[in-house]
């Protein structure tokens, strides 16, 4: 196979032990055994200058918990380059979509800083143009799992990945809707609750556009009722 485009990633965190993690496994394991991603992780304490091998200070101002020094992250980041598009993650970025997963996915080049502790002294932030990336309304304990969710988001985009070019175009929130349910043999199945629940009658008829019309409307439904902020943007595009 010839490989148009790999994406090179490299990951600035103090746990580098944590990668690839489960994205060795399953589809981005693959691609990565592929050559269709290539992943280098920096160890940020390696550039830390004293015995101690220290990676962050108290914060100005006081306050709770550490911030990782700027001098150590500028020393491990300068001696990467080039890094490409350079992402920090953490609560206060953009929230991660899966349009701005798509257009990480265009990229040749991905460099992410994972925090630790409070974060990171904004002055590197701003020395570097970080782009600030959320995975979601809550705080995890470091910037890793962050990395790796953004990067599974990423990596199931790049050609070759996944077999069916087609597989994306449904599915949630590439058309700004949420997807229609899915079955599967068996045509009724019984369930714990000893409810018979068969397959609705239109998905077993082979009638595709009338299987095209039902899924549509579930889609919309579905995304009316739980996602009232994605029906809204949906309804305007109109
Ligand atoms: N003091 C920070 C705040 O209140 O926003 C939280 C720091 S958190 C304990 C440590 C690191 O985890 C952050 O620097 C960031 O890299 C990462 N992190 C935590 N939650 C995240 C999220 N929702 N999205 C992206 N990164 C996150």
């Amino acid at each position: 196979m010839t490989i148009q485009s790999a994406l090179r990633v490299k990951i600035f965190t103090l746990f580098p032990e944590m990668f690839p993690g489960f994205l060795g496994q399953s589809l981005s394991g693959k691609a990565l055994e592929k050559g269709l991603w290539a992943l280098e992780t920096v160890q940020l304490r390696d550039f830390a200058t004293d015995n101690h091998k220290t990676v962050d200070d108290t914060p100005c101002g006081g306050g709770a918990g550490m911030v990782m020094k700027p001098d150590l992250l500028d020393r491990a980041l300068s001696a990467h380059q080039p890094l490409g598009r350079f992402i920090y993650m953490t609560p206060r970025g953009k929230p991660l979509t899966q349009k701005l997963a798509h257009e990480l996915a265009q990229e040749q080049n991905l460099s992410i800083l994972c925090g630790r502790y409070e974060g990171v002294d904004q002055r590197l932030l701003e020395a570097y143009d970080a782009e600030e990336i959320c995975i979601g309304d809550y705080v995890l304990s470091g910037g890793e799992p962050a990395a790796m969710i953004m990067l599974d988001a990423i990596i199931r985009l790049l050609p070759d990945v996944i077999g069916n070019a087609g597989t994306h175009d449904e599915e949630s929130f590439e058309n700004g809707l949420l997807e229609y349910p899915h079955y599967t043999r068996p045509a009724v199945w019984t369930g714990p609750d000893g409810v018979e629940r068969p397959v609705p009658d239109v998905l077993m008829g082979g009638h595709h556009a009338n299987i095209a019309k039902w899924r549509q409307e579930q889609s919309e439904a579905i995304t009316k009722e739980r996602r009232p902020d994605l029906w809204d943007k949906f309804k305007k595009k109109d």
